[in-house]
């Protein structure tokens, strides 16, 4: 199977120079499709530097989500502790948990709770007929 740019969509012939993008995309580029001269490539692999090396794609994304994790680390320097955060961000769960959900699921483990209870009538019931036969011989 060719190998095919994932920029301009043409092969990768076997004298290219192409780079792997080592991000979610795994994609093949060539080295001038993603405007790498060849000596930068050619120290890139020197210096192992293209095993790390992300597509356009895959290094915006990357940029995207520390920024999202950034934003996510909430309270840096405010003076809320960590504690309070978990407490709020457990309010916030339990209040988005409506009784809706919750109701049948409780009714669901009483019922189950109860044929389970049945059951263990049952074997225990079962357990005494076995013990009173074993006493017949
Ligand atoms: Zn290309
Ligand atoms: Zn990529």
């Amino acid at each position: 199977m060719a190998v095919v740019c994932e920029l301009c969509n043409k092969n990768i012939g076997r004298y290219h120079d192409y780079i792997a993008c080592n991000g979610q995309c795994s994609g093949k580029f060539h080295v001038g499709c993603v405007n790498i001269s060849i000596e930068v490539f050619t120290s890139m692999k020197k210096n192992s530097e293209d095993k790390c090396w992300l597509c356009p794609n895959c290094k915006q994304g990357a940029d995207t989500s520390s920024e999202k994790l950034a934003a996510m680390s909430i309270g840096q320097d405010s003076n809320i502790s960590l504690d309070a955060q978990m407490k709020e961000i457990e309010r916030r769960i339990l209040s988005s948990i409506n009784d809706h959900i919750v109701e049948p699921l409780i009714n669901k483990i009483n019922k189950v709770s109860e044929e389970n209870n049945v059951l263990i009538a049952k074997v225990n019931n079962f357990t005494a007929i076995m013990n009173s036969l074993k006493n017949c011989k």
